[in-house]
C-alpha cells in the first residue's frame, strides 16, 4: 500500500505523515521514518511539522545512496515513511513502489517548486500511489485554498532564474492560491 501526501508548504503534509505513522505504531507495527539530510530546519534527527509536532527520523542523503538506504532498511519494517520526497532523485518512486507490495508506505512531498513546476519525484510517486492525499494550505494573500508555494526574497516574489532548491521556512516561503502565486520574469 503506497499513500502519497502532496501539496504546497504549510499544507500539513508532515503532520499527516506523522499521524499515519503514529496510528500504525499504536497498533504494534514497526515503523521507520526517513528524511533527506539537507532539510535540517528544525531538528536534524526528527521530522518536524510547522506546528511543532515531531517524530524520530532516520536521516539519509538526498541522492542514490540515500535511495538505496531507504530500500535496504525499509525492508526490515512493517511501515516505511519518507518525508520531503521532492529532494530525492526520481528513482525513489520505484523504491517506494517496490516496498509497497508487502508493507505500508507513506510518502510526503511538495507538488510544485516555487516556479509552479512539478517536482519529478513527487509526480512519479503519485503515479504509483494506491492513494493520493492532496492537501491545501491557506493563501496568505486572500485566505482561499493555497495549492502553491511562493518564494520571497526580502519580501518580494523570487524571480524565475533563482535556484530551484533553497531551504527556508516562513520567512522565505508562503502558501498562495493560483491567483496570488507570482513568478516575475
Ligand atoms: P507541510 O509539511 O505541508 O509543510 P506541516 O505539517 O509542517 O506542513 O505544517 C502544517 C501547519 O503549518 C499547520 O497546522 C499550521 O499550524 C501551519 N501554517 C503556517 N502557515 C500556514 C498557512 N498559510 N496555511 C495553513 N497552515 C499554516
Ligand atoms: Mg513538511
Amino acid at each position: 500500500m503506497l499513500v502519497v501526501v502532496v501539496g504546497p508548504m504549510f499544507a500539513g503534509k508532515t503532520t499527516e505523515l506523522i499521524r499515519r505513522v503514529e496510528r500504525q505504531v499504536i497498533a504494534g507495527r514497526r515503523a521507520i521514518v526517513f528524511k533527506p539530510s539537507l532539510d535540517a530546519r528544525y531538528d536534524a534527527s526528527k521530522v518536524a511539522a510547522h506546528n511543532g509536532l515531531k517524530f524520530d527520523a532516520y536521516v539519509v542523503p538526498p541522492d542514490e545512496t540515500g535511495v538505496e538506504a531507504i530500500y535496504k532498511l525499509g525492508f526490515e519494517y512493517d511501515v516505511v515513511a519518507v518525508d520531503e520526497i521532492q529532494f530525492f532523485p526520481p528513482s525513489l518512486a520505484e523504491v517506494l513502489d517496490a516496498l509497497a507490495s508487502h508493507r505500508v508506505v507513506i510518502a510526503a512531498g511538495l507538488n510544485l517548486d516555487f516556479r509552479g513546476e512539478p517536482f519529478e519525484t513527487t509526480m512519479r510517486a503519485m503515479a504509483y500511489a494506491d492513494k493520493v492525499v492532496s492537501l491545501t494550505a491557506v493563501c496568505k494573500t486572500c485566505g482561499r485554498p493555497a495549492t502553491r508555494t511562493q518564494r520571497l526574497i526580502d519580501g518580494r516574489p523570487a524571480p524565475r532564474d533563482s535556484p530551484r532548491i533553497l531551504i527556508g521556512g516562513g520567512e522565505t516561503y508562503e502558501a498562495r492560491c493560483r491567483r496570488h502565486h507570482l513568478v516575475p520574469k
